[in-house]
């Protein structure tokens, strides 16, 4: 099945970004846009995993999970990928204890990496995928940034999720959570 490990958003945050995703939209000539309940931030995508290490890698995410204290995060900016018009990714940053998150993935990636799951080589950029391939008006994403509210939210936990599609729509299920550890240094 084809997995990936990722945060997911309390309420009142999924509806700030569904607010930001909804501005967007609106003004968008074209845009594949994530669907609603989808939003998330991805730490490691693991691709096509057979069910027999499915275990195995429940193991090493929990004992990564002992191994990190929740953190506060703050939504931040808009920011894309790609500078054409349409932009490939746009997607919301973050902002608040980056550094922790850092810590977190880059010991996700490791322990994955232990099971045989090696993360890309290209560097982690933390970022919430808004909508693909948007095509904007100008001045493209300025002026949504000043709309955005930077809610804090606390990451107390992570998730491995599976991805499928189903009718033709994509569909995350997650798998199984992990909570951070508070006692953890
Ligand atoms: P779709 O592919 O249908 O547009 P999606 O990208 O949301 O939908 P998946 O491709 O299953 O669904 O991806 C799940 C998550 O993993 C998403 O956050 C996606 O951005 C990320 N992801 C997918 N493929 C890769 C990859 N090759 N490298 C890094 N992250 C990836
Ligand atoms: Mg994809």
């Amino acid at each position: 099945m084809r997995l990936f490990v990722g945060i997911e958003f309390p309420d009142n945050i999924m509806r700030e970004l569904l607010r930001i995703q909804k501005l967007i939209r609106s003004q968008a000539k074209h845009g594949r846009f994530v669907a609603g309940d989808n939003l998330h931030l991805t730490l490691q995508f693991l691709g096509e995993v057979p069910p027999a290490k499915i275990g195995l890698i429940e193991e090493r995410l929990h004992i990564t999970s002992q191994q990190h204290n929740p953190f506060l995060l703050t939504l931040n900016s808009t920011g894309s990928f790609g500078k054409g018009n349409p932009l490939r990714v746009v997607w919301v940053g973050l902002n608040g204890e980056l550094s922790k998150l850092a810590y977190l993935q880059n010991s996700i990636a490791a322990s994955l990496a232990a099971v045989g799951y090696p993360p890309e080589d290209k560097p982690y950029q933390p970022h919430v995928t808004l909508g693909r391939e948007v095509e904007l008006p100008e001045p493209g994403l300025q002026g949504f940034n000043r709309e955005i509210e930077k809610l804090p939210f606390t990451v107390e936990r992570f998730s491995l999720i599976k991805s499928t599609v189903e009718n033709g729509k994509r569909i995350y299920s997650p798998v199984q959570s992990f909570a951070l550890s508070v006692e953890a240094v």
